[in-house]
């Protein structure tokens, strides 16, 4: 029964508070955190033990500090006159490149020179394997009205699931050159996503405005590699109840908001970069060091110069220059190998199997040093198949979660055992103390506690005194009433004493009918009108037989007081037997 309650109340408390950790929405942010970190630590892991390999072609060409630079020097403006870069794309087309885009927008600017410009928006006219960006934002209408785009550039998407890319729809948009948006249909969003601590782990696949969505220029640029490549059309997009968006033959797995989450291959620099004054030099037929055959790449054009500022802090670094992002985009869709995050209700359910296992542990094993370890091996387990399903299946398993149930179910448990232990113990103290019959103390210790006694008092020079009590004619008694009755009156005679000692006095059953009763701190006079009063006590009380009938007993008392009757327990006892016995010869019911 106890043990029952105690298991429901623990059930109880468990379930309480991992109610209160699931519920409280500040703390689960601060778990989410923590819990992004860990996914921080699998992904450089990984990248340590070299089982990440990134696409080798997939090139960066940078808008570095030099190139900021050489840029100022020699054109004397920022942005770049439109014209050169239309230089850059038919040097890069002469080598057949898979893919270029620009990570760049072609915005309006005040240097705009319509005939530079128009050179550019010509070479989005003649391949269509050029690429560029645009992005959304929640600007006010007053301050820009939001244009409305060219059908060509949204994307149909069936919804079937819960997702509603509310996190990633805008109401506004910060629109390119208007003869770039009415050419191509090549124009990507460069809207990213991030997490609660800032970092970027997951991009948006599409995102939303004005009812329409519109896919990531890395999106974009994927399917154009999935077309090429792979001879897969794709038209629109499909996203699954379960956050499935089917790209091509391509499963992606979109978290809460409407991102893909990214398995990442190294810090900034991992993808080969050239300096764009390299590429900017080869195509004016000037020296230069560059050396590097385009045919086949996909070259991504974007800022690294920290004075152009696009950085941002993800899993594998500080910085890391939003360029690389789409770069580690664009290789996730050809490697295929987003991550896939476990949803909550697969995370409570290993948290709890987790915390039945380790409080089951606890509860069985004996020792607490191995319970403690096989518990911290079972989280252990758990965290190396955490690292391995990720790196092997892209499965994000969550491990804060799972740390905290655990932990909760260790310690209930142990706190749980302690009780049960306790309490044995307890029990089996008393039933080694104590006597059934009578609920005395049993004889062994009468004897532990005389020793002591006689410690205590030989260290704080005190006396104690030691009663025995022998019932008269119990023999008698026996045959005239039968043992029934004996044994009653036996429980009612220590029932008697107790009620008539102090709470500190020991009373014990000596044997037989024997009784015994230690007195700490009593001297003798007062250890001697003690054992008159109880002397006279269960003579007057007629004590209940086994038939109903009532009869009464008396007793006979010897009285011995430490230090003046002996100095050990044997001489002590001795003492009060003999007086005890002197009490029965003067014909009983007194104290010797
Ligand atoms: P006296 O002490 O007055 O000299 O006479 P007595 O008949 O009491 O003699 P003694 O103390 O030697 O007898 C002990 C008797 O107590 C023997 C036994 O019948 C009885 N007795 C001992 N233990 C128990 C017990 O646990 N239950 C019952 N019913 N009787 C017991
Ligand atoms: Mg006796
Ligand atoms: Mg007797």
């Amino acid at each position: 029964m106890f043990k029952k309650i105690l298991y429901l109340l623990a059930l109880i408390l468990f379930a309480g508070f991992a109610w209160l950790i699931l519920k409280n929405t500040d703390l689960n942010a601060f778990i989410n955190v923590v819990e992004n970190r860990t996914f921080d630590l699998r992904q450089n892991i990984m990248i340590n033990e070299g089982v990440k390999k990134h696409n080798n072609d997939i090139v960066i060409i940078a808008i570095d500090d030099a190139s900021y630079e050489y840029i100022l020097d020699n054109y004397g403006e920022w942005p770049l006159p439109r014209d050169i870069y239309a230089k850059l794309v038919e040097y890069l087309e002469a080598q057949n490149p898979q893919i270029i885009a620009f990570d760049l927008m072609f915005v309006k600017s005040m240097k705009s020179n319509y005939k530079a410009d128009i050179q550019l928006v010509n070479t989005f006219k003649k391949y269509d394997n050029v690429f560029t960006s645009m992005n959304f934002d929640n600007q006010p209408e007053e301050l820009r009205i939001p244009p409305t785009l060219p059908e060509k550039l949204a994307i149909d998407l069936n919804n079937n699931s819960k997702i509603n890319f509310s996190d990633h729809t805008y109401t506004n948009c910060r629109t390119i050159l208007s003869d770039i948006l009415n050419t191509t249909s090549n124009i990507g969003i460069i809207n990213v996503s991030r997490s609660d601590d800032g970092v970027l782990r997951k991009m948006p696949v599409v995102v939303k405005y004005k009812d329409k969505f519109y896919p990531q220029l890395a999106t974009k640029v994927g399917i154009k590699y999935l077309k090429d490549k792979e001879n897969q059309t794709i038209n629109s997009l499909s996203l699954s109840e379960k956050s499935i968006l089917s790209l091509g033959n391509r499963n992606i797995f979109l978290d809460k908001d409407g991102s893909a989450i990214l398995n990442w291959y190294g810090p900034a620099g991992t993808y080969t970069y050239i300096p764009m004054y390299q590429l900017i030099k080869a195509a004016n037929n000037e020296k230069t060091t560059l050396n590097y055959n385009f045919n086949n790449k996909i070259i991504y054009f974007g800022t690294t110069a920290s004075s152009l500022f696009d950085i941002k802090t993800v899993p594998t670094g500080k910085v890391y220059p939003g360029v690389e992002v789409q770069a580690t985009y664009v290789n996730n869709i050809i490697d295929n190998n987003f991550i896939k995050k476990v949803n909550k209700a697969t995370t409570l359910v290993i948290s709890i199997i987790l915390a039945v296992v380790i409080a089951t542990l606890v509860m069985r094993l004996n020792s607490a040093f191995i319970a403690s370890i096989s518990s911290l091996s079972i989280y252990f387990i758990y965290l190396l198949i955490s690292y391995y399903t990720m790196r092997f299946y892209d499965l994000w398993l969550e491990l804060i979660y799972p740390l905290i149930f655990s932990i909760l179910a260790f310690t209930l448990a142990f706190i749980v055992k302690y009780l049960i232990k306790s309490r044995d113990f307890e029990a089996q103290y008393k039933l080694a103390t104590t006597d059934g019959l009578t609920e005395l103390y049993n004889h062994r210790y009468f004897q532990e506690q005389m020793k002591m006694q006689i410690e205590q008092s030989k260290r704080y020079e005190n006396n104690f005194s030691l009663i025995i009590i022998d019932i008269d004619f119990f023999k008698k008694f026996n045959d005239s009433f039968g043992h029934q009755s004996g044994d009653a009156v036996l429980r009612q005679v220590a029932f008697t004493l107790k009620k008539n000692v102090r709470a500190t006095d020991i009373v014990c059953r000596y044997g037989g009918e024997e009784m015994s009763i230690i007195l700490p701190n009593t001297g003798k006079d007062e250890a001697k009108s003690t054992a008159e009063k109880i002397c006279k006590r269960v003579a007057e009380k007629p004590f209940k037989l086994a038939n109903g009938k009532e009869s009464n007993v008396t007793i006979s008392l010897g009285v011995a007081t430490y230090p003046y009757d002996g100095e050990n327990s044997e001489t002590i006892i001795e003492a009060a037997d003999k007086r005890l016995y002197k009490a029965k010869n003067n014909g009983r019911n007194q104290v010797g």
